[in-house]
């Protein structure tokens, strides 16, 4: 068993007031956030309590600010300034004295001003059956915001959200990003299990140890990356300021398609194997960088972080349906013969196809590659629960 948290997404549908009333809030919470962020860096105070005793009085009056407002913007500095010091530490900014670490830690953090900013409960009411919401603003409480949400979300947020909610504004959109809080629920002993392989041609293909395979394609996804893809070097190309915004919008697009394709498929493996009472075998997603090695215009396609959402959407929707999930080693999955083991690189003759070079087993790759994470995963259930 374990906890899930899930996060919900929810457009406002403010009115021309209403917006430019979150604007100018946003705006503030964010030049408020950059200015504390300023005097954190000088004063090399940097922990929430601290900077807390330091600025909160000044913040408060200085840009007018809610106790709770105040509160959440020198937090939001604190935790930046937290994650800033851990990507350092582990030396994703480069070494000791590189110029990009040297350069990035010379300077105060800067907030954009459609910056996310977290509002509690105090600040942020929710009317689920009118789907509006009241907000504190810089003019003050503002009632009635609407908001949109899909019917699943919905029961969702009337049901588990808990704690605060970021506002953001992104693309000319205004959203309410809101955390929900599921209840554990008791993971059912499985019924023989269903292993995932992930790919690029098909995005998972899934099968159970004797089975047939599933193949979910990749094509459309794969399509839309290369039109992103075309018209990316096409804006680059131009690097004028709206070809960059642009840029960043399509973007976020794909990311956004991408996303919903792995929420699809995520939905129908989960949904199948509670259907059928098995357990989830999914690779342990650590390995896919190195394991896939391919020509340089598909490595573009290949987003390491997609398999990785793929595979925690998976977990998250397992959890919640009860369905059991075993991570495997994704070590020989595509090199081994799921009929009889024997393990060889010419057992795959191409990308497509496995042919066992010792028994003639013959099966499209994903497929064998699925039976094989299906058989780790049983044995991975059956020594974790044989106490
Ligand atoms: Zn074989």
């Amino acid at each position: 068993m374990f906890e899930v948290k899930l996060v919900v997404q929810v457009k406002l549908l403010p009115t021309p007031e209403q917006a430019a009333a979150l604007e100018a809030t946003l705006r503030t919470v964010n030049d408020a956030a950059t200015w504390v962020a300023a005097l954190a860096h000088s004063q090399r105070v940097f922990r929430n309590y601290d900077l807390r005793r330091h600025v909160y009085g000044q913040v408060k009056d200085r840009y007018g600010l809610a106790a709770q407002a105040a509160q959440h913007v020198i937090k939001k500095v604190a935790d930046a300034y937290t994650t800033l010091h851990a990507h350092v530490r582990n030396g994703n900014l480069g070494k000791r004295g590189s110029v990009r670490r040297e350069r990035v830690l010379a300077r105060p953090i800067v907030f954009r001003p459609g910056a996310a900013q977290p509002f509690d409960d105090r600040c942020l009411s929710w009317r689920m059956d009118a789907r509006t919401v009241s907000i504190w603003t810089v003019g003050g409480r503002m009632k009635g915001v609407a908001f949109t949400a899909s019917a699943d979300q919905l029961t969702l947020l009337a049901a588990h959200r808990k704690g605060e909610s970021d506002l953001l504004y992104r693309d000319g959109r205004w959203f309410l990003i809101a955390t929900c809080d599921l209840p554990d629920v008791p993971v059912r002993a499985p019924d023989g299990f269903v292993g995932v392989d992930l790919g690029i041609a098909n995005i998972a293909t899934t099968a159970t140890g004797t089975g047939d395979g599933v193949r979910h394609s990749g094509k459309t996804l794969n399509a839309v990356r290369h039109r992103h893809r075309e018209l990316r070097r096409r804006l680059q190309a131009k690097a004028t300021k709206s070809a960059k915004r642009l840029l960043r919008k399509r973007r976020r697009k794909e990311a956004r398609f991408a996303a919903d394709t792995n929420h699809t498929i995520a939905r129908r493996i989960v949904t199948e194997a509670a259907r059928t009472g098995r357990g989830i075998a999914l690779e342990d997603l650590q390995g896919i960088r190195d394991r896939v090695r391919l020509r340089k215009p598909q490595r573009v396609t290949l987003h390491a972080w997609s398999f990785h959402q793929l595979g925690h959407f998976i977990a998250y929707k397992a959890a919640r349906a009860g369905v059991a999930l075993v991570w495997v080693d994704p070590a020989y999955t595509s090199q081994a013969c799921s009929a009889c083991g024997h393990v060889a690189k010419n057992n795959r003759p191409d990308q497509e196809t496995f042919a066992c070079t010792s028994c003639g087993f013959a099966e499209h790759a994903d497929v064998n590659a699925a039976r094989n994470i299906a058989a780790r995963g049983e044995t991975g259930w059956a020594v974790s629960h044989a106490a």
